[in-house]
């Protein structure tokens, strides 16, 4: 079963085939490092990340490259309000976005280039532009020359003059054309700045992804994925300088996700609506937040909401006591000799589900479902079934820790750590009645025993000695 995506530059779902067989090249727009990342920011860093692991569960090797944008007119100013410089505000908030990301279970990129670590190879494709006849330098500053690229508009399928209708485009009388954007800014007094041939300055946003994504992946590659507000002018302007100065399609498969929303409204600061990815973790788990992102098709917008994360809340709880439940029956409930045929086959079409879901355009919500179908057939035979078939749950539980590794759902890791500390606390209590009830002090025996009762532990004291069980 092959992965089909749908992809911005042919607005159309595409097989997915890389450049190179069984490697993908994956570059995934990230944060500018001037604050914390909030819940809309955290939406394609969650999804891509997914993505980028549902590929490598199907053999794949990802290299994916996820870019801080370190130096902007926000960086510069934030730090200047700070009192601190560029440098410093970058570090504070590298460090706090990879808090974020971790305590919300995103994987590490394969890098995570910084722009200001790119300044050579930024130059060096803008003296490249300048060669090829598609840039020109006014006063220190460079632009990108976009009647000089044929292709300009391709992305946003629309022509100069309704992007240029579209768009606030400031009168600058030094440009040729309004669309035209800047490569390098000459510096300004009090900004940072590196010399160049033009002049001491900086570079512009979108000459700063494209050079790092080349020289990381190449001149080609598979994947760029960002937030839809990316499309234009950002992704735009990465395809004209890319290929203008390569002569190479820059990138196969554009993909972008939908906007997340916080009641209904777009999240902003003139609206004071922003959630930040620490304040949503003081109230929900990052699985409930994971849960709440995977719950829509990544194309479609999102609506952040108090009832949203709260149904997210009872899906994870339900996810995560199914997982108990199963692995607890694994390892307790008396094993049944012959298979039970129809749990077999519902483990095995949910599973072929869950596959064919992320295959179709990564249909995480799909592929969701199918999760929870597994663990509902699971609960279902449990509470019919004393005795057990073995090997049908432990397809059930291969499976489900396959959609724990891609997904980041149920966080089987954190609860087996629970569970063995459980376990030995209650085996270290199994042990001290059994010695209480050997030197005849039935008074702490029964206390214990009464005690592991409130946890739901039922004792049995056979000639062989004591065992335990959970009350289902
Ligand atoms: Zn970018």
């Amino acid at each position: 079963m092959s992965l089909s995506l749908y992809n911005d530059l042919t607005h159309q779902k595409e097989i997915f085939t890389p450049l190179e067989e069984r490697k993908v090249r994956f570059y995934v727009c990230g944060p500018t490092v001037y604050d914390y990342i909030h819940v809309g920011n955290a939406r394609p860093f969650i999804l891509f990340d997914i993505l980028r692991r549902h590929m490598e569960d199907m053999g794949y090797e990802v290299v994916y490259v996820q870019n801080f944008t370190d130096i902007d007119d926000k960086m510069i100013n934030k730090a200047r309000n700070l009192g601190i410089s560029v440098d410093e505000l970058a570090e504070r908030f590298i460090t706090a976005y990879f808090e974020d990301a971790d305590a919300l279970g995103i994987q590490r990129a394969t890098a995570h280039p910084r722009a200001t670590h790119y300044i050579p190879q930024i130059i060096k494709l803008v003296e490249r532009l300048i060669e090829r006849g598609h840039a020109y330098v006014i006063d220190g500053d460079v632009y990108f020359d976009v009647l000089s690229f044929p292709g300009y508009g391709r992305l946003s399928k629309q022509s100069l003059e309704e992007l240029l209708s579209g768009a606030r485009v400031e009168i600058d009388p030094k440009k040729k054309h309004p669309l035209d954007f800047a490569l390098w800014k000459a510096q300004k007094l009090g900004e940072p700045a590196w010399n160049s041939p033009w002049g001491m300055g900086r570079p512009g946003w979108h000459i700063e992804c494209s050079a790092m994504a080349i020289n990381i992946l190449g001149e080609t590659i598979d994947i760029h994925a960002g937030g839809s507000d990316l499309l234009f002018p950002h992704h735009e302007n990465e395809i004209a300088q890319a290929e203008a100065a390569t002569g190479k399609t820059f990138v196969r498969y554009w993909i972008h996700n939908g906007y997340l929303l916080i009641e209904e409204e777009k999240m902003s600061k003139s609206l004071g609506n922003i959630v930040s990815v620490r304040e949503a973790m003081k109230l929900y788990s990052p699985i409930a937040v994971r849960l709440f992102m995977l719950s829509a098709h990544y194309r479609s917008p999102l609506n952040f909401s108090g009832e949203a994360l709260n149904h997210a809340v009872g899906a994870a709880e339900r996810l995560q006591n199914g997982w108990k439940e199963l692995s607890f029956a694994l390892r307790h409930r008396p094993r049944k000799k012959e298979r039970d045929d129809a749990l077999r086959e519902t483990i095995e079409a949910t599973e072929a589900r869950y596959e064919e879901e992320l295959n179709d355009d990564f249909n995480t919500a799909g592929a969701l479902g199918a999760a929870f179908e597994c663990v509902r057939a699971v609960n279902t035979y449990l509470a019919q079934h004393e005795e057990v078939d073995e090997e049908s749950l432990m397809e059930a539980e291969r499976f489900l820790a396959r959609v724990d590794r891609v997904m980041g759902i149920i966080g089987i890791e954190r609860l087996n750590d629970i569970d063995d500390l459980m376990t030995s606390e209650i085996e270290r209590l199994v042990s001290e009645r059994e010695k209480a009830r050997k030197e005849k002090d039935f008074k702490k025996a029964d206390a214990i025993r009464e005690e592991l009762a409130k946890k739901g532990i039922i004792l049995e004291d056979t000639p062989h000695g004591t065992r335990w069980s959970k009350a289902m």
